[in-house]
């Protein structure tokens, strides 16, 4: 049976790989890097979701075996008036090491002032599988408003702060279930799935 490591230690996105492609019908088992010995460092130097994306599939695909498929995702938010940022760096827009509520904080001090016409952003998704004589990647957004205060007190990240434009609430207040079918990591994934299916 193939082998897609996950270069993530994070069990929600190992559970949730392993459900998409059970969902398929795809008999592919998921591990994380932990069972090839854990996840090396790896700098994230690229300018785009992408080429990050790329950089730590190869990256674990060093360490792991040669017949297995290695999957990275990159994501984050960009917002049109800050000129595309915090984008790639939206983890650490407050500075390394820093917080959701400091990036929110910042975010939201950056904006002050804007108007509601041009608060628009999109959370971006990018999935990158490599593997022997393998190199995909494939994209996924979710377009909406960035507020211009917090709300709602679930997810993670700049949750609170974007309206989805395919909901009246934001991420921080809609369900697990109902991001799932308008985010941009679920939209990568489905292409993803699409693909692989397809071999
Ligand atoms: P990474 O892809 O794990 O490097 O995450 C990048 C950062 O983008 C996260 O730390 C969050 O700040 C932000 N981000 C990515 N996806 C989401 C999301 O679905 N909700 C909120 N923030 C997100």
């Amino acid at each position: 049976m193939k082998t897609i490591y996950l270069a993530s230690g994070n069990a929600h996105k190992l559970h949730e790989l392993q459900a998409a492609l059970e969902e398929a019908g795809l008999s592919i088992k998921v591990a994380g890097p932990n069972t090839i010995g854990g996840m090396p460092e790896v700098e994230e130097t690229g300018s785009t979701f992408e080429s990050n994306a790329l950089l730590k599939a190869h990256g674990l695909r060093e360490v792991g075996p040669s017949e297995g498929w290695f999957l990275a995702d990159d994501s984050g938010i960009e917002i049109d008036a800050l000129g595309g940022q915090p984008g790639v760096i939206s983890a650490r827009f407050a500075g390394l090491g820093c917080n959701d509520e400091a990036n929110n904080d910042k975010v939201l001090e950056e904006m002050k002032g804007v108007p509601e016409s041009d608060r628009t952003c999109r959370f971006q998704c990018v999935l990158a599988l490599v593997g022997d004589r393998v190199e995909v990647t494939f994209a996924g957004a979710c377009e909406g408003k960035l507020l211009t205060e917090r709300q709602g007190d679930g997810g993670f990240g700049y949750d609170p702060l974007f309206l989805p434009d395919e909901s009246a609430s934001t991420f921080a207040e809609i369900s697990l279930e109902e991001k799932a079918k308008i985010s941009h990591r679920a939209r990568a994934l489905t292409k993803l799935i699409e693909w692989i299916s397809s071999q």
